[in-house]
């Protein structure tokens, strides 16, 4: 039996009382890698948010990694417990050189500093991410190379749980493809992933154990690879007719800052 590294139960979200997460049910087992797709404000970064922790939602519902809840727990104390997302920094931090930073997040987390060293030497070598060393915190990276500097922490920090929002949104087809294959090389037996993806391109260069659609808030439908399959084919309006649920009303607020980016910033 594969030991259940996040298991999360019911989870419900909303922000100022609006409902954003409906009950949210969902497993990763340790080795495998799962994707959560779903049109847009459907609710997946207030997924990822929530799992890590970010403040400011009322939520309630289970959420475990290995076993041990973590609900109680804030960022960094998530973070210790091996589950957290790429590290995103909303804005460049002229004079913070990325080494610099890495070492102190992985020094926060229990990492031993030369231990630190080594492993964030180790991954620079293997990611090609040795020039970027030694220039500050996203200072002047294009999208793709931004993404690249997102695995290469994660590569260096080794959560248990990592959730990837839209790590492949804005990129131009190789570097897809060089982000996905660091997401690969990452797959062991010790972690979990969960990725979130508007689009499937990036499904074929990481095949997914399985794939989950979420629709306003909840998870619609689970299954192999082939549901991105059926969403390449036919949109959500196909899986949307299959299993029976309505078409979304035409939108009438007014538009917020979240419909103009796909992830809101969130310092860690
Ligand atoms: P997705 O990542 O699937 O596109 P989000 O989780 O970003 O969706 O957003 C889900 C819904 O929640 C959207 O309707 C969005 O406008 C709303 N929402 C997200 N964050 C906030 C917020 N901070 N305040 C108000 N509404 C929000
Ligand atoms: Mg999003």
């Amino acid at each position: 039996m594969s030991r259940t590294a996040l298991r999360v139960r019911d989870l419900q979200a909303s922000i100022g009382g609006l409902a954003i997460l409906k009950g949210v049910d969902l497993e990763v087992p340790f080795g495998e890698v799962h994707a959560i797709m779903g049109p847009n404000g459907s609710g997946k970064s207030t997924l990822c948010h929530v799992l890590a922790g970010k403040p400011g939602y009322e939520v309630s519902g289970a959420v475990a990694v290995d076993g041990v809840s973590i609900v109680d727990l804030d960022v960094h104390e998530r973070a210790r417990a091996g589950l957290f997302q790429a590290l995103q920094y909303p804005v460049s931090i002229p004079g913070l050189d990325l080494a610099v930073l890495l070492e102190e997040a992985a020094v926060s987390l229990g990492v031993g500093p030369e231990e630190a060293r080594e492993r964030i030497a180790t991954q620079a070598r293997r990611l090609g991410m040795e020039r970027f060393l030694g220039r500050s915190v996203n200072g002047d990276l294009s999208g793709g190379e931004k993404k690249r500097s997102e695995v290469f922490q994660l590569a260096v920090l080794e959560p248990r749980v990592m959730v990837l929002d839209e790590i492949d949104s804005g990129l131009d087809i190789d570097s897809v493809r060089e982000v996905a294959g660091a997401v690969e090389e990452m797959r062991s037996d010790e972690v979990a992933v969960l990725m979130i993806t508007h689009y499937s391109r990036i499904l074929n260069y990481i095949r997914p154990d399985r794939v989950h659609i979420m629709m306003d808030g909840a998870i619609v439908d689970s299954g192999g690879p082939e549901i991105a399959d059926e969403l390449e084919d036919g949109g959500y309006s196909a899986v949307r007719s299959r299993l029976g649920i309505a078409a979304p009303k035409a939108p009438s607020k007014t538009a917020t800052v979240s419909d103009f980016f796909t992830d809101t910033p969130f310092d860690l």
